[in-house]
């Protein structure tokens, strides 16, 4: 979705999460990006190596959802909560202690999205894939989709 010549920056935290979401608050705060993308990857280290619907894994999922808590914290100390959209997704489920089937317990994904102009409290009932997000957010911001895309543009997430 993104070309390269247009990222200024790529940070590898080698999975450590908590690192990732410390450079992540100390960029926002002090940089106010246009656009940030973090990976917090242990859930599917958990996954892998536990198995997913587990309670491990459902424990790691809370540890993400503490530190999104702390994103949205940051968004607000660095006064743009006003102009930011959240956009949290999972790249994919699982079964087992794998993924890359093409289950519908592999391949479909939470997404949810909150900020100005997204409707609160909607509940999008159709199926959501990792493929649909770029669609939908340039179909938001009011660019041209590329019909090369997979995805689809969930137009429920507009008002
Ligand atoms: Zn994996």
């Amino acid at each position: 979705m993104i070309d390269n010549k247009v990222v200024q920056k790529v940070i590898n935290t080698k999975d450590d999460d908590e690192a990732a979401l410390n450079t992540t608050v100390d960029i926002i705060k002090k940089e106010k990006p246009t656009i940030t993308f973090v990976h917090f990857d242990q859930p599917d280290g958990v996954g892998h190596n536990i198995g997913h619907n587990t309670p491990e894994y459902y424990a790691e999922l809370k540890q993400v959802d503490r530190r999104i808590g702390t994103l949205q914290q940051a968004v607000k100390d660095a006064g743009i909560a006003d102009e930011t959209i959240f956009v949290i997704a999972a790249d994919h489920g699982g079964t087992g202690k794998g993924h890359g089937g093409k289950s519908l317990a592999e391949v479909e994904i939470p997404w949810v999205m909150t900020g100005p102009g997204v409707p609160k409290g909607k509940e999008i009932k159709e199926t959501l894939m990792i493929y649909d997000i770029a669609p939908t957010l340039t179909w938001l911001l009011g660019a041209p989709l590329d019909a090369a895309w997979r995805g689809k543009a969930i137009k429920a997430f507009q008002q």
